[in-house]
C-alpha cells in the first residue's frame, strides 16, 4: 500500500509522536485528538479493517489497548476510556487501515462520543435474531 499514510507512520516512514512500538505496532498520538491524549494503535501490516484483519493479530491488538489504557490512565489521571474502531465510512473511517483509538475520558469532558438510544421494536429483534446465525 505504497500512499497509505498509517502504513508510512507505523513503519517509521513519517514521524509521529510514538506511544509505543514493538515488532507488530506502533501506538501513536492522535493529529487530531477528541480529548488530550487520544491514542491511534496501528499495525505495522496493511489491513483495510476489522473484517480484514487476521484473528491472533486482532487479539493481540486488543491486549495492547487493555495495557496502553491501564498504564495511560495513570499518566493523564482520566477518569475512563472509550475505545473505538470505525470500519467502513459509514461508520466514521476516513483512513482505510485498521486502527482503534483510545480515547481518554474525564468526567464531564464534552468529547461527545455517545448516541440517542432508540427502541428495540419486537420486529426488529425478531428479523434480526431469525436471519443471524454464526457458523
Ligand atoms: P477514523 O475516522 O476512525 O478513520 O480515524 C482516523 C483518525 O486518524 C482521526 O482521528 C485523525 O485525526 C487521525 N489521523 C489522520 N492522519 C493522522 C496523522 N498523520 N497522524 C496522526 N493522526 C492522524
Ligand atoms: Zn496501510
Amino acid at each position: 500500500m505504497n500512499d497509505c499514510i498509517f502504513c508510512k507512520i507505523a513503519k517509521g516512514e513519517i514521524p509521529s509522536a510514538t506511544l509505543y512500538e514493538d515488532e507488530e505496532f506502533r501506538v501513536i498520538l492522535d493529529q487530531g485528538p477528541a480529548t488530550k491524549g487520544h491514542a491511534l494503535i496501528l499495525p505495522k501490516a496493511h489491513y483495510q479493517n476489522l473484517y480484514e484483519l487476521p484473528d491472533e493479530l486482532a487479539g493481540r491488538a486488543m491486549i495492547l489497548a487493555k495495557k496502553i489504557i491501564t498504564e495511560m490512565k495513570d499518566v493523564l489521571d482520566c477518569d475512563g476510556y472509550n475505545v473505538v474502531q470505525n470500519n467502513g465510512s459509514a461508520a466514521g473511517q476516513t483512513v482505510f487501515h485498521f486502527h482503534m483509538h483510545l480515547i481518554p475520558r474525564k468526567e464531564g469532558d464534552k468529547a461527545g462520543i455517545s448516541w440517542t438510544p432508540g427502541t428495540l421494536t419486537p420486529e426488529d429483534k425478531e428479523e434480526i435474531l431469525s436471519k443471524f446465525s454464526l457458523k
